[in-house]
């Protein structure tokens, strides 16, 4: 993980060997939409240019990628995110919570709610309304505490400190 105000590549290796690498970068969805990937070397090298001065080794993890690049543009609702009971109906997972991935738990989550929702409808049987509204009742607090984490280490990545913050970050932990 390399990271300075605005930008970052992170790699990751699998257990087969290979590696995946994101390229993050803080611009507008103008600059993003812009890009251009039907010329493949000459998105990346522009990509690549983002990163003028940094060590070769890292500027090669996206000149010599190998795998057809993907953008995401990172979205996240405001952290305390909930809405009015709705008959019928509710929402687990980014549905209900999305967030940016920096602490790693929109997964965990949504199969937790997953989870948590099936045992409220199996404790509340022929009640649904009751099964809903209990669920709701735990995933409110529940998910401001991690989107809380995620918004956190997302300024500390990207952030006017960083790298420093993120090296606190785990020298705390
Ligand atoms: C770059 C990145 C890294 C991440 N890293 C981690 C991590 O390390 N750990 C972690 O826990 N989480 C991580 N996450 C977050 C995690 O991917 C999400 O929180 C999780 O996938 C949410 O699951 P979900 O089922 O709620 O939504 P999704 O995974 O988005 O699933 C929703 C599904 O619904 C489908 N769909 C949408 N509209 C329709 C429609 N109209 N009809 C039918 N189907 C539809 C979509 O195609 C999709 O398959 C990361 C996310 C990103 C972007």
């Amino acid at each position: 993980m390399a990271v300075e105000p605005g930008r970052g590549i992170l790699a990751h290796q699998h257990a087969n060997g290979t590696v995946r690498s994101y390229v993050a970068l803080q611009k507008s969805e103008t600059w993003i939409d812009a890009l251009d990937f039907s010329n493949r070397p000459a998105a990346l090298v522009q990509i690549a240019a983002e990163f003028e001065g940094w060590a070769p080794s890292l500027r090669t993890l996206i000149l010599e990628c190998d795998a057809e690049p993907t953008v995401r543009s990172i979205y996240a609702l405001p952290v305390d995110h909930k809405w009015q009971r709705v008959p019928g109906v509710t929402l687990v997972g980014d549905a209900a919570h999305l967030m940016s991935p920096f602490a790693g738990e929109g997964a965990n989550l949504a199969m937790y709610d997953g989870a948590e929702l099936g045992k409220a409808l199996c404790e509340n049987r022929g009640d649904l309304e009751a099964a809903l509204e209990k669920y709701e009742d735990a995933l409110f607090p529940r998910s401001p505490f991690v989107a809380r984490q995620t918004a956190r280490n997302h300024v500390r990545f990207f952030g006017e400190h960083a790298p420093c913050s993120v090296v606190e970050m785990f020298a705390v932990h």
